[in-house]
């Protein structure tokens, strides 16, 4: 599906995590004219930030580093282009075309999806061994160690229940005495292998032999084989154009279950997406599901 006007892609992919990288896949293997923008030199995403990826079903226990280099391999053979060390700052819509400003280019197209994922926040800027974003990913590597998780909203609950099925102990650390979800202290308290320490701060992180020593507000110190902060991610949608996508009240876009938002042609995929998980197997699903209607979305655009 040629466009016969140059410099209008049919698809423009900002971002270039998995659900990205699937996205520029499925769009391109279709005949699509695909571009992938990547603010990073390195395609990936949250994904680097990972030693292993344990449950991305039929790629083993695999290196996160190598398994980014085999969906980036993956995602150009048929064709999609792609441009990294650009960052986004603008996308806006101009009647049918959207148009993307760069920091350093301009480019159009006739629909886009927005894969930019999220950040987590970090209680350090130390490369420490042992400190994990993602228990459902990790918590296996954790099993009859003593872990403790930082925070006190949905994410740090999930991730201490999760924990406790495994690990010898879990240790929940909040800055504040009250959970963001109050009833879901009962759902702790009834695990045997739970302790808190409410109303306190990490003020220190130091990696000591292969624990994890965590000084927290009142001069204790604690010594852990396994971190894992929950404070909340930063989603990044400030270079979206007012008006084009609906956002949840913790920044994420709405979509529909075909990763469709409200602006015919403008798509969301993967954590930026307000979605429940967070997984690599649900961001390149959605990239899948997103390249596949577009391409019906298209369609329609040319015949009408
Ligand atoms: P969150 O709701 O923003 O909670 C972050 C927690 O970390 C809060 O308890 C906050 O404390 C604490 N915190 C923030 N900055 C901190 C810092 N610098 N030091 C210490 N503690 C800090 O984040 P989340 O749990 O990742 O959830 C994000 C969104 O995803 C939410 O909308 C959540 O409902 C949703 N989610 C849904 C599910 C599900 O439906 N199954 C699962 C996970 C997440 P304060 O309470 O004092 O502010």
């Amino acid at each position: 599906m040629n466009t016969n006007k140059p410099n209008i892609f049919d698809v423009i992919v900002i971002g270039g995590g998995p659900g990205g990288l699937s996205s520029g896949l499925y769009a391109s293997r279709q005949g699509l004219s695909t571009l992938l923008i990547e603010a990073s030199l390195l395609t990936g995403g949250q994904m680097l930030n990972t030693e292993t990826i344990d449950n991305y079903i039929g790629s083993k226990s695999q290196n996160a580093i190598e398994l980014s280099e085999y969906m980036f391999n993956d995602a150009i053979k048929y064709g999609l282009e792609v441009v990294s060390g650009e960052k986004v700052m603008l996308l806006s819509k101009v009647g049918s075309l959207f148009k993307i400003n760069t920091d350093k280019e301009v480019y159009h197209s006739y629909s886009v999806i927005v894969a930019t994922g999220t950040k987590h926040r970090t209680i350090t800027d130390k490369d420490i061994n042992g400190v994990s974003y993602c228990a459902v990913c990790d918590a296996p590597f954790y099993s009859g160690l003593d872990v403790a998780v930082i925070g006190g909203g949905q994410s740090a609950v999930e991730s201490a229940l999760l924990l406790s099925e495994l690990a010898n102990s879990v240790t929940l650390i909040h800055r504040r005495n009250k959970l963001r979800n109050e009833y879901d202290k009962q759902l702790l308290y009834g695990r045997k292998n739970i302790n808190f320490y409410w109303d306190n701060q990490v003020k220190d992180i130091k990696q000591n032999g292969k624990k994890i020593d965590l000084s927290i507000s009142d001069n204790i110190t604690l010594s852990f084989d396994g971190v894992f902060p929950c404070i909340g991610q930063d989603v990044d949608v400030s270079f979206i154009q007012d008006n084009l996508v609906e956002l949840s009240p913790s920044n994420k876009i709405r979509v529909n279950g075909l990763q469709r938002t409200f602006t015919d042609g403008l798509y969301a995929v993967g954590d930026v997406v307000e979605f429940p998980f967070n997984q690599v197997a649900i961001a390149v699903s959605q990239g899948a599901i997103a390249a596949l209607d577009i391409y019906h979305f298209l369609k329609y655009v040319r015949t009408t």
